[in-house]
């Protein structure tokens, strides 16, 4: 017999399990199905956690209602969270600081990026060179400007992870959790779905949730074309004798230096480390920590924050985001009956949009779309029209060797 619930969800990353945690405190019995030895060790468990308002170019344009929504409740969704794990979630809230450390890039900033930001829901700050320093001390003699955006946030996403699955775990809401299991298949019908294990076993709901990150595609057959990976490696540094932040911002550039260009961004974890990154790899679906890649962030940080590339590395890692060809989530019914969701394609912001998304899947799962729900949900509707997704890059011829 198959197990029945009301809600079954296919993957146990940041998105379904917030989905998870906010169906379930409605009384809304789940089953959440994910292939890992443990939930949350997808895209989640490598980004770098800048909760973004305006950092990313996707931020800015038709999300930046559901970048704000996502915003204002997050202090009050971190605050469930952690009552119902008992787990603290630190919170750096001095924001984020861009840096230009030429004039043309500052120009850019000024005459491009900064319309953009004054458009947003969101405040930006101008910063001369000296007060920029004077925030982040550590900050290059190069740089010749910048600009705060104060509203960001960051935490570190394992922390997030820790404390949202223990609450999904933690028996007082009716999940039901099954671990290293992988869904095969997802069949929808008038009377509801059913979803097939590997392992033969089947899962009964009267609707589904696909938010199975950069695999997605496999449950949803309309949009197989409109998602692939985005590849993402980072790493960890510890300035000596550093036990908490260690920097007061997340500090982020763009840097065109010897014909190339860097995105060297910081990341300060309240324990004293400071997650660097990032690589932006569309189409590559390998989780490879590659020594150009490593070298190319390091000489990004170099120029951005040259004591910073002196502090020794630890942990290594690749991500896998869950790309879409628009760079926007893909959120809401997808199948003829109105029994699958689709809660996926959150690319490079799903941490940022995990209370947005978690209570936009709730609010249709119920039928309890208000004016605004439907508003957010629209701009992240299925069946917009999306540009071609980018085509997977060319490997590079072999060697001799
Ligand atoms: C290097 C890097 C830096 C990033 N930095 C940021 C940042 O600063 N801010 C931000 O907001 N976002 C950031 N992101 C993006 C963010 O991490 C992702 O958007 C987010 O984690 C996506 O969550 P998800 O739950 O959709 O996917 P995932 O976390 O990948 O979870 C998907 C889950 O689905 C499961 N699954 C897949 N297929 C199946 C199946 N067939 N059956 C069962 N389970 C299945 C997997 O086991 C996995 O646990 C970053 C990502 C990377 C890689």
């Amino acid at each position: 017999m198959p197990e029945t619930c009301d809600v079954v969800i296919i993957g146990g990353g940041v998105i379904g399990c917030a989905i998870a945690h906010r169906l379930a405190a409605q009384g809304t019995s789940v089953v959440l199905v994910d292939a890992g030895q443990r939930l949350g060790l997808g895209a989640s468990d490598g980004a770098m956690g800048g909760i973004l308002t305006q950092t990313e170019p996707s931020c800015l344009g038709p999300l930046s209602g559901v970048i704000k929504r996502s915003r204002d409740i997050y202090p009050d969704w971190l605050e469930e969270i952690h009552a119902a794990s008992g787990v603290e979630i630190p919170v750096l809230d001095g924001g984020d600081i861009q840096v230009a450390l030429d004039e043309a890039e500052m120009e850019r900033l000024e005459s491009k990026v900064l319309p953009l930001w004054k458009n947003s829901p969101f405040a930006v700050e101008p910063l001369s060179a000296t007060e920029a320093r004077s925030l982040e001390p550590l900050l290059s003699e190069r740089v010749v400007g910048g600009f705060l955006l104060p509203e960001e946030l960051a935490l570190d996403p394992r922390v997030l992870m820790a404390a949202l699955t223990t609450a999904v775990l933690s028996g007082r809401t009716p999940i039901r959790v099954l671990s290293a299991v992988r869904a095969t298949d997802l069949r929808t019908g008038p009377d509801g779905v059913e979803v097939e294990l590997h392992d033969g076993r089947r899962v009964s709901a009267d609707k589904a949730i696909v938010a199975a990150g950069h695999l997605s595609g496999v449950f949803l057959p309309r949009h197989r074309d409109h998602l692939f990976p985005i590849k993402g490696v980072a790493f960890d540094v510890r300035p000596p004798g550093a036990v908490t932040y260690p920097l007061r911002h997340h500090v982020f550039a763009e840097i065109r230096q010897d014909g190339r260009e860097y995105y060297p961004y910081l990341v300060p974890r309240y324990d004293g480390r400071v997650a660097v990154g990032v690589t932006y790899e569309e189409n590559v679906g390998d989780v490879t920590v590659t020594a150009a890649a490593i070298e190319e962030i390091r000489r990004g940080v170099a120029a951005l924050m040259p004591k910073a590339a002196t502090w020794p590395i630890g942990r290594r890692w690749a991500g896998l985001r869950p790309g879409s060809a628009d760079h926007m989530p893909i959120i809401g019914h997808v199948d003829d009956h109105g029994r699958v969701v689709a809660a996926t394609g959150h690319s490079g912001l799903g941490i940022t949009l995990a209370p947005v998304t978690a209570e936009l899947v709730a609010a249709l799962v119920t039928g309890t779309a208000g004016a605004r729900e439907r508003e957010l949900l629209d701009v992240c509707r299925p069946d917009r029209p999306f540009p071609p997704a980018p085509t997977p890059p060319v490997p590079p011829p072999p060697t001799a060797r």
